[in-house]
């Protein structure tokens, strides 16, 4: 007769992924969750917040945090908030990632050495962009991780390139121990979509301008009402954008309005797609001096 396989086990876990900006931790995470989730740019520190995505399969599901970089030298009160949202991340982890690349020097803080190799749960070690470096360079840089990380699996992979990710999911899966569904399997994040739709503006924001424009500005979502259209639905979104100096306010707006005009357009094609409805998206600027340092103003804006 036919031997009856065993009940498959339901894996669950959180994997918290850690790094400096830019090593492509965001990228990873998209790949990961197939989703556009959070924001890509070649500027440093465009994640704030903590970016929770969900990979489903049928007998697991991972949930990821994509992490603010470590920043060593907090300068503004908001650095400090990002500074503890990625040492937060130590303390609610099944299975930690550190991600590096073929290009930042192969160093690591001692403290943050430290930490990582007195973990109670696994570490993996991403060597991330091998598609940049030659097999010498990137078995040269798996030698040096292992000695600092002797614990650790050591994998070298290209997020952008899609090389070892499979491998990469194996692995988690593997050491992922037996657990529940924490968030029902259709959904691909737990940060509402107003969050995703002030984050596409945001980005937007980092792409058009430049120096600390970016840096100084905060998007808040002030209306998002579903309405009817003559052909069909339409989203009406307003938001705020708020800047800490008058003249930061006239940078954003631009001559004639010319610059917040294709902010708007640019941000609006985007959310489209990402909401898969039309959208009439109205933005202002407001500005609020020295939102940066303000203790109860960050807490309102949720860092
Ligand atoms: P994060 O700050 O760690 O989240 O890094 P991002 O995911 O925002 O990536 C920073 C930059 O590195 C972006 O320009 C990415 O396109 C690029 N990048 C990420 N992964 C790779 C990779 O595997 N290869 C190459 N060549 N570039 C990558
Ligand atoms: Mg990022």
């Amino acid at each position: 007769m036919s031997s009856r396989s065993p009940e498959p086990v339901h894996k669950s876990g959180f994997v918290n992924i850690i790094g400096n900006p830019n090593v492509g931790k965001s990228t990873l995470m998209n790949v990961l969750v197939g989703e556009r989730m959070s924001i890509i740019t070649n500027k440093p520190q465009t994640t704030r917040h903590r970016i929770i995505g969900i990979v489903n399969g049928e007998n697991y599901q991972i949930v990821f945090s994509d992490t603010p970089g470590l920043i060593s030298e907090p300068a503004y009160k908001m650095q400090e908030s990002m500074h503890h949202f990625a040492v937060s991340t130590f303390a609610d982890a099944d299975l930690m990632l550190f991600m590096t690349d073929t290009l930042e020097a192969p160093e690591i803080h001692e403290k943050l050495q430290g930490r990582l190799q007195n973990l109670e749960v696994p570490l993996i070690v991403l060597i991330n962009k091998v598609d940049l470096s030659s097999q010498a360079k990137v078995e040269k840089s798996i030698a040096n991780w292992s000695t600092k990380f002797p614990k650790a699996r050591i994998l070298p992979i290209s997020a952008l390139e899609k090389i070892g990710i499979d491998h990469l999911l194996g692995l988690i899966i593997d050491a992922l121990a037996e657990g529940p569904e924490y968030y029902p399997k259709d959904q691909l994040t737990d940060k509402s979509e107003r969050f995703f739709v002030s984050e596409i503006i945001r980005e937007k924001i980092l792409l058009l301008y430049h120096q600390e424009i970016p840096y100084s500005t905060q998007v808040i979502i002030d209306q998002f009402k579903e309405g009817e259209a003559k052909k069909g639905k339409i989203i009406r979104i307003s938001a705020d954008i708020i800047v800490g100096r008058k003249s930061q306010k006239s940078i954003i707006i631009g001559r004639a309005g010319e610059k917040i005009k294709r902010l708007g357009t640019e941000a609006r094609k985007d959310i489209e797609v990402f909401l898969e409805e039309k959208v009439f998206l109205e933005l202002r600027v407001k500005v609020k001096e020295n939102w940066r340092d303000d203790e109860r103003t960050l807490k309102y804006f949720g860092y």
